[in-house]
């Protein structure tokens, strides 16, 4: 403690005031005795049960890769249906709607001058095809997005535009957001320079020869190029090369479109024995990108949120609230499942809600968005949590991820259960989101931190926020 910190502590208890800066947290709330009973049984449970492990198992060899508006979606609901009714889920039901489904048949690139080499490629979501049999350019290489947006036309023209940037490895996963934006504005920033496609090195953090899939706003914007991402193997072979002079690369993407494809959200529900209307929410993905098997994105996040509310119906009768989880179609071509979910559920009432869909690493940070008078459960939460190792951070509130936008915005309370996200995004997205990338020990932790939350939101009829 510096000196003048330490005469200024004591002023101000010499005065008999606290020093705004020392203000501490209000205390938690004690919980229910049956909670309180039951929440070290619930805990211990998870961190010893396969259940999570099986889930997804089973979901990545029954169904595997399951994109967005596909039969495999379509296969991947009728998967969740069964398995929510046969682990004792009720209420199971689909919610379907319709999405603009898009999927890549073919997605070829090669620089074919002054070498001739393959490159590990990826077609962007909703990327335009090809002429038929490919097309061919110079490559422009710009270091980011400011860089392109900053070009003149003339350097742009009939070239393939090539995004160069690198993403930065974070605990937190931030650096996604800045280096996802070359994702979803090459194609249009470049066709609007007269480029002839937009090529982008992969938005992710390994240096493994592994294209990157993702979606792009070629819906939003209109654009038509032809988009694609390389390894990040790639990349540096083509930086390299650029360097030296001109290079030229073909690509070769074919796609199929269909305006109006079913998905939907598939809903299961732990009824609750005094209060089934009012509802605990958790929800991850069920679609998943389709070079790898979605089990990182977001099979985890599927048997997480789910084993978290089996283990709170195991307990000895059933909680006070209704547990309901949704497993939401189309999240990865804009988080078009939440959003029918919220505009569907506008008028249920929600007491608080939780997202999965960040991996399966431990969970290493809460937080969360109450209202003033129910801080002192958020202080309850953070000291149930912190047996798990998870520390609680009011730098910032919770708010939720894509799947929770709508109920975001109604004001719903939040809590997020931050995933450790430093390897996230090697495998992000890539033929390498297999299900040896999770840790089983590190799942049943989430499992347990997810529970944790769920039930004392459930088995307690405490107010997070006022309803709107
Ligand atoms: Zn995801």
């Amino acid at each position: 403690m510096r000196a003048t910190f330490r005469l200024l502590v004591l002023a101000c208890a010499l005065l008999g005031v606290a020093p705004a800066f020392a203000q501490t947290a209000p205390q938690p709330a004690p919980l229910p005795d049956r909670v309180a009973r039951n929440l070290p049984t619930l805990q211990a449970e998870a961190l010893s049960s396969d259940m999570a492990l099986e889930t997804v198992t089973d979901l990545v060899t029954q169904v595997g890769p399951r994109q967005a508006g596909t039969e495999a979606e379509a296969r991947a609901r009728e998967w969740a249906v069964a398995f929510l009714r046969r682990s004792g889920f009720s209420n199971v039901r689909v919610e379907p709607f319709n999405v603009p489904a898009w999927d890549a048949t073919r997605e070829e690139g090669a620089i074919i001058a002054p070498i001739q080499q393959r490159m590990v490629t990826a077609a962007l979501g909703g990327s335009a095809p090809t002429p038929a049999g490919g097309l061919e350019a110079e490559i422009v290489r710009f270091e980011n997005m400011a860089a392109l947006e900053a070009a003149s036309e003339s350097a742009v023209r009939g070239r393939i535009v090539f995004i160069d940037e690198h993403m930065m490895r974070t605990q937190d996963g931030s650096g996604y957001g800045a280096a996802v934006v070359k994702r979803g504005r090459c194609a249009p920033v470049a066709q609007s320079k007269g480029a002839a496609a937009c090529i982008i090195r992969s938005v992710g953090t390994d240096d493994n020869r592994f294209a990157h899939q993702g979606g792009q706003s070629r819906q939003a914007d209109g654009a038509s190029l032809p988009a694609a991402s390389i390894s990040p193997a790639d990349a540096d072979v083509l930086t390299r090369l650029v360097a030296r002079g001109p290079v030229r690369v073909r690509l070769n993407i074919e796609t199929t479109v269909t305006e109006n494809a079913p998905s939907g959200n598939v809903i299961g529900e732990i009824r609750g024995r005094e209060r089934p209307d009012e509802i605990v929410l958790m929800v991850a993905h069920l679609d998943s990108w389709d070079l790898g098997q979605g089990a990182i994105d977001n099979g985890a996040g599927v048997s997480i949120i789910t084993s978290a509310a089996r283990l709170i119906a195991a307990l000895p009768g059933q909680p006070r609230r209704t547990i309901r989880v949704v497993l939401m179609g189309s999240e990865e071509i804009g988080g078009l499942g939440g959003a029918e979910y919220a505009r569907v559920h506008a008028g249920d009432t929600h007491v608080a809600a939780a997202e999965s869909d960040f991996g399966a690493g431990r969970v290493w940070r809460y937080r969360w968005r109450f209202d003033e008078a129910a801080q002192p459960y958020a202080q309850t939460l953070r000291a149930a949590l912190a047996p798990l190792g998870v520390v609680a951070d009011a730098n910032a509130q919770a708010g939720g991820g894509t799947d929770l936008r709508g109920v975001n915005a109604a004001g719903v309370a939040l809590v997020d259960l931050n995933q450790d996200g430093a390897s996230y995004f090697d495998a992000h997205h890539t033929a390498n989101d297999t299900l040896d990338r999770i840790d089983p020990a590190q799942l049943q932790q989430n499992v347990a931190a997810y529970a944790t939350f769920a039930y004392i939101a459930a088995d307690t009829d405490w107010v997070f926020a006022a309803p709107n």
